[in-house]
C-alpha cells in the first residue's frame, strides 16, 4: 500500500466522525498552512485565508481528505492538495480550481462562495477541490516546474491524467506509462476512487488565460458544445461583462462555436472526468464518465482580477442554479 493510499484511509476516519466537533479539529489543522508562507500579491487573498476559509464546511459535517502533501522542488513546506465531501453522497456535482497557479480568480471565487456551496450540499451531493496546486497559488506558478506556460519546458501540470487516458489510435494502452508527477497521480486517483461513491454528474473547472483578451467555455462532455450547461454559462458570462471569443480558434487552435469549444483531446483532469473507459495499472476500465464537463477560461489580460472573481462567482452560482 502507498503512502498515497495511506492518506485516503486516514481520510476516510475524518469522514466517520463527520458531523462531530471532534472530526472539526484534526481536519481544521489542515486547513492553516504556516504563517511563514507568503503569497504572491497581485491582490488575491493570501493563502492562509484561503484555507480558513473552508471550515464552515467542516462545521457542517463536510469531509476533508488530503488527496496529496505538495512539496514541488524549490519549496521549503509541503501544502496539503485537499478535497472537500458533502455529507450526502450520491450522483455529484465535483468543482475543480487552482490547477494553475496563475489564475487566482477561481479559487478566490470558492473562498467567497463557501456558504452557497454548503447551501448546496444540504440538497446534492458534491466534491469540492478547492485549492489543486497549492504552492502555485502562493507562488504564482503555472506548474509544479516553471513558472509560466513554454513552448520548450514541459510544464508539469497537477491535472495532467495523460497516465490514465487511453491512446486515441490505441483503446488498451494509456497515453504516458507513468505519471509526470505525484500530485497528477494522487489527484487522478482520488478521482477514480472516489468517483465509486460520489460518481460526477457534472465537472466543473475554473480556468483563466492571461494571454488572451477574450473568454470561452470548454465542453468536454457528451453533448459537447451543445450542453445547456454550457450555453447557459456563455451568457454568465455575457450578463458579467468578460468579452467573449464567440467564433474562430484558440490559441491551441481548437475551433470556438458560440462561444464554447467541443470535446478536446487535451490530457486533461476534466478529460479524465468525461472518459468513460480508462487505463488503471495497464488495464481498462471504466471511467468516471460525467455527462457534463465544463472548463471556463476568463481572459485575463486587460481584466482586473476582482473583475474576473466576479465573473466566477457568477458562474459558480449559475451552475448551482441550474443544476440544482
Ligand atoms: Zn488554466
Amino acid at each position: 500500500m502507498s503512502t498515497r493510499r495511506v492518506q485516503a484511509l486516514c481520510l476516510a476516519g475524518f469522514s466517520l466522525l463527520a458531523g462531530h466537533a471532534a472530526a472539526v479539529e484534526p481536519a481544521g489543522a489542515v486547513l492553516q498552512p504556516p504563517a511563514a508562507v507568503t503569497t504572491f500579491d497581485d491582490g488575491r487573498a493570501p493563502i492562509q485565508q484561503i484555507f480558513a476559509s473552508y471550515r464552515p464546511l467542516l462545521e457542517q459535517g463536510w469531509s476533508l481528505d488530503v488527496v496529496y502533501e505538495s512539496q514541488p522542488a524549490g519549496t521549503d513546506v509541503a501544502l496539503p492538495i485537499i478535497a472537500l465531501r458533502s455529507p450526502l453522497q450520491g450522483p455529484a456535482i465535483w468543482l475543480f480550481t487552482g490547477i494553475h497557479g496563475e489564475e487566482p480568480a477561481g479559487p478566490n471565487a470558492v473562498a467567497s462562495l463557501v456558504d452557497d456551496l454548503a447551501a448546496l450540499g444540504r440538497e446534492r451531493p458534491v466534491v469540492l477541490l478547492p485549492l489543486c496546486n497549492p504552492h502555485g497559488y502562493a507562488r504564482n506558478w503555472r506548474y509544479l516546474n516553471i513558472p509560466v506556460y513554454s513552448e520548450t519546458i514541459e510544464g508539469s501540470s497537477v491535472g495532467d491524467s495523460s497516465h490514465l487516458l487511453p491512446q486515441p489510435d490505441q483503446s488498451d494502452t494509456a497515453r504516458a506509462a507513468v505519471a509526470s508527477s505525484p500530485e497528477a497521480e494522487a489527484l487522478g486517483r482520488y478521482v477514480i476512487e472516489m468517483s465509486a461513491t460520489y460518481p460526477p454528474e457534472v465537472s466543473i473547472d475554473l480556468h483563466e488565460d492571461n494571454l488572451i483578451e477574450k473568454g470561452y467555455v470548454y465542453s468536454q462532455g457528451e453533448r459537447g458544445a451543445e450542453d445547456p450547461l454550457a450555453l447557459a454559462a456563455r451568457q454568465v458570462l455575457e450578463q458579467t461583462g468578460i468579452p467573449l471569443e464567440m467564433n474562430g480558434r484558440t490559441r491551441f487552435d481548437e475551433e470556438i462555436v458560440n462561444g464554447v469549444i467541443g470535446p478536446v483531446t487535451d490530457s486533461s483532469i476534466d478529460e479524465l472526468m468525461s472518459s468513460r473507459w480508462i487505463i488503471v495499472d495497464g488495464k481498462v476500465q471504466a471511467g468516471p464518465g460525467a455527462r457534463t464537463v465544463l472548463v471556463f477560461e476568463t481572459p485575463a489580460k486587460n481584466t482586473t482580477l476582482n473583475q474576473r472573481i466576479e465573473a466566477h462567482k457568477a458562474l459558480i452560482r449559475s451552475q448551482l442554479a441550474v443544476t440544482d
